[in-house]
């Protein structure tokens, strides 16, 4: 049996008629930027996020940018967020002109950890950018407190969480913007690249969608410079025919999610993804830990399960980082992450057959 980490073919196969209208009516239009079906797309995410507005944008990197852009956050200034993710969410502040300031994990959630954020924030510091990991939000109460009393935005990076609930609020709807991808491995993945960035300030969204236009408003003036952050609208039209099935397919993802956790329950050298209470994942990756993941990683691509790390080196440690002056020792869970994590295939039509194959590969393993 084959279980690759990830297969778009099937979910693909269900709707293909549908996807190819939906380019052809756009091609029909002859209207590609900015058109009718971005707008089409901007209302049903901003609704289903429980926000006042939504500004598509070219990918989940160009909604941070953009978000930073707008916010006018630049040389300087000082961005919190988490070691332990996506290059994108600290290659943007460096992007900027600003600084990136790394705060450690919760070895649990593998978010950041809001009990080490106060130590970190300094006269410079602008923003916190939390990171939604694998589908999981970030402890926000004490982030958002936090902010509040600081002065701070925060920019929530939901690139991996759309339709993720936090003690009843979702993701991205809880700080200053909240930035989604539809990167073709999120959740809701588009034919290419593309985003969104949602809030709930009206103004601040004004701004975005002139920031993804070069700052333009109105048309040929720029009172400050944006970049051309903009999304396609054949994407925005694909997008809205797939938006139909999401809340299906993170459903399907949970329920594979558990399935896991009964199968791997008595496995004790292997730590299962923690939720916690208050929390519903999206489990954009299904995430366990062992500390023989090198060797277990190894076992299961020799037996046609796919499997990846999610992310093999913690950003403080990166070249290009370098000049931020951090060293080995300095984020221990991020670092104890990277050498342990290791993730498994969740997407939505792995049959029962290949989950149970997955896990008694992984028991198998161990015994
Ligand atoms: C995917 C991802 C991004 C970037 O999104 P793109 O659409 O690929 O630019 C940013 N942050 C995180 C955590 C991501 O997983």
């Amino acid at each position: 049996m084959d279980v690759p980490l990830l297969d778009l073919t099937g979910q693909y196969a269900a709707f293909k008629d549908e996807l190819l209208a939906a380019v052809a009516a756009v091609i029909d239009s002859q209207k590609f930027i900015n058109g009718p079906p971005v707008r089409e797309l901007e209302a049903l995410v901003a609704d289903y996020c429980q926000c006042a507005a939504a500004v598509g944008v070219s990918s989940g990197t160009d909604a941070l940018l953009c978000s930073l852009m707008a916010l006018g956050i630049g040389a300087g200034d000082e961005v919190i967020t988490s070691p332990y993710t996506f290059f994108a969410t600290a290659g943007v502040i460096t992007r900027t002109g600003a600084r990136p300031v790394f705060v450690d994990i919760q070895p649990d959630t593998f978010n950041i950890d809001p009990a080490k954020i106060p130590a970190a924030v300094t006269d410079r510091t602008r923003a916190v950018i939390p990171v939604h990991l694998f589908g999981q939000t970030a402890d926000m109460d004490p982030i958002l407190t936090l902010a509040a009393e600081r002065g701070l935005a925060v920019i929530e990076d939901a690139a991996q969480a759309i339709g993720a609930v936090y003690k009843g609020r979702k993701a991205g709807s809880m700080g200053t913007t909240g930035c989604l991808s539809f990167y073709p491995t999120k959740n809701l993945g588009a034919l290419g690249d593309g985003g969104m960035i949602v809030t709930n300030d009206a103004q601040l969204a004004d701004r975005l969608a002139c920031g993804r236009d070069h700052g333009q408003h109105p048309r040929y003036y720029y009172s400050w410079v944006g970049g051309n952050f903009r999304l396609d609208s054949i994407q925005a039209a694909c997008l809205a025919v797939k938006f139909r099935h999401l809340e299906g397919w993170s459903a399907r993802r949970r329920r594979n999610a558990a399935r896991y956790d009964e199968l791997l329950a008595g496995c004790d050298a292997v730590i299962t993804p923690v939720v916690r209470e208050g929390n519903v994942s999206i489990f954009n990756q299904y995430v366990i830990r062992t500390s023989r993941r090198d060797e277990l990683m190894d076992h299961l691509k020799a037996h046609n399960i796919g499997c990846g790390i999610y992310y093999p080196l913690s950003l403080h440690l990166q070249e290009c980082f370098q000049d931020l002056g951090y060293v080995q020792g300095d984020f221990p869970q991020s670092e104890r992450a990277s050498a342990e994590s290791l993730a498994l295939p969740i997407y939505p039509e792995l049959t029962d057959e290949q989950i149970v194959f997955v896990a008694e590969t992984v028991k198998g393993f161990f015994a």
